[in-house]
C-alpha cells in the first residue's frame, strides 16, 4: 500500500520492500465529506491561528490527529510519510526522553540541556522537511510534570528566541501534566504558562485525572482508580480558568479509563462519555451555543477499540497520542528484516550465495531501518483510519 522504494545511494535494493507485515493493510475509506481546509492551514508546520483552524477542522469534521512519540529522524520520516499516504495532519510529537535520546545519550544533560537540545534539533529537522510531504504538521511536547519544568522552561525560551525572528513560536503546542497534584495547583500553574505560552501563539494542552499505565519512565499502574476517572466539575473549573487567559488556546487531556501502554483485554474500562458529559455540562453552566465547548486528547490510544476511539472523537476529541503500538510497529519492521535476510546479516562476507560473497547490501544500517520505518508508516495509515482522518486536507 505505501509506496516501496529502494533505498541505498548505490541503488541497492536487496528487496526490503517485499518485507510484508501480518497485520491486513487498512482500506483508506475516505470520511464522508469533509468541509475544505482553512486557507490559514498550509503544508509544513502550522502554529497559531493555523493551528487553532486546524484543530477546529477537525472537531467540526469528527476525526482526531494522530500523535506520535518520535526519537529520530527515522519516526519523524515514518510519521510523514503516513500522512502523506492517508492524507491528513500529523502531529509530530517529542518527550523529554525522547528528546535526550536525539540529542544523543552521552550528551551532557545538566539543566536538562540534552533534552532541551535534542527537542529543538528534531522540532527543527522537522521544520526543514515537512513541507516536502505536502501535509500540515503540528509540532508538540509530551508530559512534562512539575520537576521537569527545566525542560518545558528550556523549550519556552527557544520558542520565544525563535518567535522574535520568525513571527511564530518553534513548536505549535506543549503538554504541562501537573494531574498527580490538587486540581487547584494544577490549574494555577496551567494559568501562569498560558499566559506566557499565548504572548508567541503556543496552545497548551494540560491533564486533568491520571492516565493509568507506565511510559517515558513515569508509572501510575498502581495509581488509584478514582482518579483515572476525571468528573465535570472538574474540566469546568479548568475551562473557566485557562478561557480567562488573553488570547490562551488550550486542549484537555480528560482521563476517562485510559491507560498508557497495552494489556490484556478486560483490564481496562474506557468510558468516553466522561467526555459528553463534560461538553454538556459546561455548555449548560456558561450557557453557550456551541455543543462541544471543549477539545480533548485521548492519550493512552495503543490498543483501544474503534468503537472507543470513535465515541471519544465524537465528544470533541481532536487529538489521540499512540505510542505503544508505533514502537512495536518499529521494532516489528526491524524484526522482519532480520528474519528475512539472516543468513546475509552474520558476518561481512560469505552467505548462502558463496562463502566470498560480501554483505554490505545487507547490513546497510539504513536497510533495517527503512523497514522499521515503513511497518510504522503502515501502523500509522491505520490509526489514522480508526480515527476517521483519512481523506481530510
Ligand atoms: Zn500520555
Amino acid at each position: 500500500m505505501l509506496s516501496l522504494v529502494a533505498v541505498g545511494s548505490q541503488g541497492l535494493n536487496v528487496g526490503v520492500s517485499s518485507v510484508t507485515t501480518p497485520r491486513a493493510a487498512p482500506k483508506m475509506e475516505a470520511a464522508a465529506t469533509v468541509t475544505p481546509l482553512p486557507a490559514s492551514v498550509k503544508a509544513g508546520v502550522v502554529t497559531g491561528e493555523a493551528l487553532w483552524d486546524l484543530l477546529e477542522h477537525a472537531k467540526a469534521n469528527k476525526y482526531a490527529i494522530p500523535a506520535v512519540n518520535v526519537v529520530s529522524s527515522c519516526s519523524i520520516s515514518a510519521c510523514l510519510e503516513a500522512a502523506k499516504e492517508y492524507k491528513g495532519p500529523m502531529i509530530v510529537q517529542f518527550s523529554r526522553g525522547g528528546g535526550q535520546f536525539i540529542a544523543g545519550k552521552a550528551a551532557n544533560n545538566d539543566g536538562d540541556a540534552a533534552c532541551i537540545a535534542g527537542c529543538v534539533a528534531g522540532a527543527l529537522h522537522t521544520r526543514a522537511v515537512a513541507e516536502l510531504y505536502g501535509v500540515p504538521v503540528i509540532l508538540h511536547t509530551d508530559h512534562c510534570m512539575r520537576s521537569w519544568l527545566p525542560w518545558f522552561d528550556g523549550l519556552l525560551d527557544a520558542n520565544e528566541k525563535y518567535f522574535e525572528t520568525n513571527g511564530e513560536p518553534l513548536f505549535s503546542s506543549h503538554m504541562l501534566d501537573l494531574s498527580e497534584e490538587p486540581i487547584e495547583e494544577n490549574i494555577a500553574t496551567c494559568v501562569d504558562y498560558l499566559t506566557r505560552m499565548s504572548k508567541v501563539n503556543l496552545l497548551l494542552e494540560m491533564e486533568l485525572g491520571v492516565t493509568g499505565g507506565e511510559e517515558d519512565g513515569v508509572d501510575n499502574s498502581d495509581v488509584d482508580s478514582s482518579k483515572l476517572y476525571t468528573q465535570p466539575e472538574e474540566v469546568y473549573e479548568v475551562y473557566k480558568a485557562l478561557s480567562k487567559v488573553e488570547g490562551g488556546r488550550f486542549t484537555i487531556a480528560a482521563a476517562f479509563g485510559n491507560v498508557h501502554g497495552v494489556y490484556a483485554p478486560g483490564n481496562v474500562e474506557l468510558t468516553p462519555e466522561i467526555l459528553h458529559n463534560c461538553q454538556k455540562y459546561i455548555k449548560e453552566q456558561e450557557s453557550l451555543d456551541i455543543d462541544k465547548p471543549c477539545s480533548f486528547v485521548f492519550h493512552g490510544g495503543s490498543g483501544s477499540s474503534r468503537e472507543d476511539i470513535r465515541y471519544a472523537i465524537e465528544a470533541g476529541t481532536i487529538k489521540m497520542n499512540i505510542d505503544t503500538d508505533t514502537q512495536w510497529s518499529f521494532w516489528d519492521g526491524i524484526r522482519e528484516y532480520e528474519a528475512k535476510f539472516r543468513p546475509f546479516l552474520q558476518g561481512q562476507i560469505g552467505n548462502p550465495e558463496g562463502e566470498t560473497k560480501p554483505n554490505k547490501k545487507y547490513y546497510d544500517p539504513r536497510m533495517p531501518l527503512r523497514s522499521g520505518e515503513q511497518s510504522m508508516a503502515k501502523r500509522l495509515c491505520e490509526a489514522a483510519e480508526d480515527l476517521n482522518c483519512i481523506n481530510v486536507l
